[in-house]
């Protein structure tokens, strides 16, 4: 009869499934001991403004080192962070290495670095980000805050406090893969949000299918007449690069600009990156 009963629990969860909670709750286990390691770590991807190819800036996104050399993807470990709250420690912990690895760049250059909507419930988040930024002697100013769409939606009172805290402290705020969310309009006219990054969705077909390059333009031309700026993610070819140019967008990210590097490898992309903006002209 026990044994019956044991079944019957266990029948909720199809083998795949039973694999699959077993392989969170290794990464989990894992990830705790990570963030303490410094395993987890940043990576640059340069921002370029389009109408001169010129380096404005670089987004970070992380990494999970392991032990044999090998990278872990964010697609494969921040929904875990989120879902188990360490995404904070993860945040702070990589937040702490950029703002130090800024020092030795250009000042001109800032940092967009992505929030996880699971940390509007964090009431200490404003100070937490200032106290890291200034301590580290970078201006507030220097630093960008992407948020997705979809952040907003869940929870639109906290959302908008925090940003208007940042806002205030001199802190942009951008509105990630924008156009894949809820997309709510609202948004736009009610969060001090300075910028919209239109997802690599739109892009990554703008050649054969018209819908997006009508969608790319009249966003563009609509965050225009918002007084807002326009960053397109996902430019890999030259030909990409030429119609977003065309449609008036301020700011280019992709893998035609550079791939996510290490700051180290910074300098040598930036050298790249200027000899061809010089070759363009
Ligand atoms: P995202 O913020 O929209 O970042 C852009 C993603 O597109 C990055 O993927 C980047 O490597 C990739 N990408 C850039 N240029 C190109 C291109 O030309 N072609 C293609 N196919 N892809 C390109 P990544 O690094 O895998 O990050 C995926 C997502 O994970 C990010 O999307 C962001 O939402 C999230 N993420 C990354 N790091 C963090 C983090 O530290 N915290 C949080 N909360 N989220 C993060
Ligand atoms: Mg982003
Ligand atoms: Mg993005
Ligand atoms: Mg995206």
């Amino acid at each position: 009869k026990c044994k019956l009963e044991k079944n019957k629990r266990f029948r909720f969860f199809e083998p795949g499934m039973e694999m699959a909670a077993i392989r969170r709750g290794e990464i989990e286990e894992a990830l705790r001991k990570a963030i303490p390691a410094g395993r987890i770590q940043p990576r640059y991807q340069p921002l370029i403004r389009l109408r001169n190819g010129q380096l404005v800036g670089y987004e970070m996104l992380s990494r999970w080192r392991l032990n044999d050399g090998s990278l872990r993807l964010p697609g494969e470990f921040i929904a875990i962070a989120e879902e188990t709250g360490l995404i904070g420690k993860v945040f702070y912990c990589l937040l702490k290495q950029a703002v130090r690895d800024m020092r030795g760049w250009p000042s001109h250059l800032f940092l967009a670095v992505n929030l996880s909507p699971v940390q509007f419930n964090d009431d200490d988040l404003v100070e937490d980000i200032l106290q890291i930024v200034t301590d580290a002697g970078i201006a507030p100013e220097r630093l960008e805050i992407e948020v997705t769409e979809n952040a907003l939606v869940a929870d639109i009172a906290s959302a908008r406090d925090i940003i208007t805290r940042l806002k205030h402290a001199g802190i942009r705020i951008a509105l990630d893969d924008f156009g894949t969310g809820y997309s709510s309009l609202r948004h736009l006219n009610e969060l001090p949000v300075e910028k919209l990054k239109i997802d690599r969705s739109f892009v990554h077909d703008i050649e054969c299918n018209e819908s997006s390059q009508t969608i790319v333009e009249t966003i563009t031309l609509m965050a225009h007449n918002l007084g807002l700026q326009v960053t397109v993610e996902g430019i890999e070819t030259e030909e990409h690069a030429r119609r977003v140019i065309a449609y008036g967008c301020d700011i280019g990210q992709g893998f035609l600009y550079g791939e996510p590097l290490p700051d180290a490898a910074l300098a040598e992309q930036a050298h790249k990156l200027t000899q061809n903006a010089q070759a363009r002209l």
